[in-house]
């Protein structure tokens, strides 16, 4: 008798040996999908390949010289050591009189913490407060690394799934409330949509949150970054709420510095003391470089913000109006950021059933990258970031519209 025996190859029994290892929390955790859009394009372009990119969130513009100057300057003086976990106070400092003047809510330097980049602070923040069993409340859609940060801090991402124009209401909010509710996450403007909650109801929402007990985490990161109306922070509201909330923000969009990897946190002393023992036992703290340079940021010459809101301003106009001369596609206008939000609704057949279809093809056959709805938990869509050169637009269009006309 013959007795066939097979033998995986011996790198596969290594590798299913070694997933096995994974901790239950990593196990279906997966590259950021934004990131693994960006990193396919980038490698189209240094392929030769002439793909336009319009997957990534980030200011096409470079650092501000005086920026790049204090960063150089910091070298030169020698700033190569360990800071406090904290950030140097001459930062903190800085961004407790940035907060006052932009966004009206007191803190003491020692309420605030640096991190490397507010997605750094956000993960902290999580791992802080949330544990198993905790329901945090995301309003959709969202980028997905609230998602995933949630998840892995053992709590349970609850979403509200807002219907266009993807404005989040004190109803939607109260809906979502149960006994379970930690945290709710606010991201306004948003992160796809361009998004901001009215004034209005973010009172209503502050009252909802101290009513219930619960805590907010509000993610500032494109306040400078509008164009139809006034970024209101919702710490700033009232002295309740201000206890209550976390306010995330940094340097990376208004600055057009996201790869420096700055940012910082605000809120109530006891969170921002267990984040600092957090951090101190994960990356110490922000390179010591950046955060000389995020200190000329805060308190140099501001000119330059409002030199890249007016041009994603006019972008954002210009990508409306292509928009709208293609009936197959459907928008809403952003309030901020350098996002929209596109539907895909009348354009989903057979051939292309999904977004995530929809935009592989997109980037295989003309060499355009935008990111998925799936990638926001809002599938039916695309984002598409118009944070890009005029000719990358100009020339992203017209192939936009080719691959639909065929
Ligand atoms: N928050 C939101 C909503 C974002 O879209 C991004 C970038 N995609 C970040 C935070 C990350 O910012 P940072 O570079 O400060 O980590």
């Amino acid at each position: 008798m013959e007795i066939l025996i097979i033998v995986s190859p011996p790198h596969l029994y290594y590798t299913s040996c070694v997933k096995r290892m994974f901790a239950k929390r990593v196990q279906l955790l997966v590259t950021s999908h934004t990131i693994a859009i960006d990193t396919k394009a980038k490698a189209f372009k240094s392929h030769g390949i002439p793909v336009i990119n319009l997957s990534v969130g980030e200011p096409n513009f470079h650092t501000p010289e005086n920026i790049k100057k204090a960063a150089i300057n910091a070298i030169k003086e020698g700033n190569s050591f360990y800071t406090a976990p904290e950030g140097i106070l001459e930062l903190r400092q800085a961004i407790a009189k940035k907060i006052i003047n932009d966004n009206k809510i007191t803190y003491d330097p020692s309420q605030i913490i640096v991190g490397a980049g507010s997605k750094q602070l956000l993960y902290t923040a999580f791992q802080v407060l949330c544990d198993k069993g905790d329901e945090v409340i995301i309003p959709l859609p969202a980028w997905n690394t609230f998602v995933e940060q949630v998840k892995l801090a053992g709590a349970k991402p609850v979403f509200i799934t807002l219907k266009p124009p993807f404005k989040l209401t004190a109803n939607d909010v109260k809906k979502a409330i149960t006994s379970k509710t930690k945290l709710l996450l606010l991201n306004s403007p948003s992160n796809p949509a361009g998004a901001m909650i009215e004034s209005d109801e973010l009172k209503k929402i502050a009252d909802l949150v101290v009513k219930n007990n619960i805590l907010v985490i509000t993610d500032e990161i494109y306040e400078k970054l509008t164009y139809s109306q006034r970024h209101i922070s919702i710490a700033s509201l009232n002295n309740d709420i201000k206890e209550r909330t976390i306010t995330i923000n940094g340097v990376s969009k208004a600055y057009a510095m996201t790869g420096w990897r700055l940012g910082y946190a605000a809120g109530p002393k006891e969170i921002i003391e267990k984040m600092k023992a957090l951090q101190s036992q994960l990356i110490s703290h922000a390179t010591a470089i950046s955060q000389k340079a995020a200190v000329e940021a805060l308190t140099g010459d501001q000119k330059s913000i409002e030199m890249m809101r007016k041009a994603f301003a006019k972008r954002r106009d210009f990508c409306l109006k292509q928009i709208a001369a293609i009936p197959e596609l459907s928008v809403n206008e952003p309030d901020g950021a350098f996002y929209l939000f596109i539907s895909l609704e009348k354009l989903l057949r057979k051939q292309y059933p999904s977004s995530a279809a929809w935009a592989e093809a997109l980037l295989e056959k003309e060499k355009v990258a935008v990111v998925p709805g799936e990638a926001f938990y809002y599938p039916g869509y695309i984002r598409m970031s118009y944070a890009a050169s005029d000719e990358d637009l100009q020339e992203a269009f017209k192939r936009l519209k080719k691959f639909i006309e065929v």
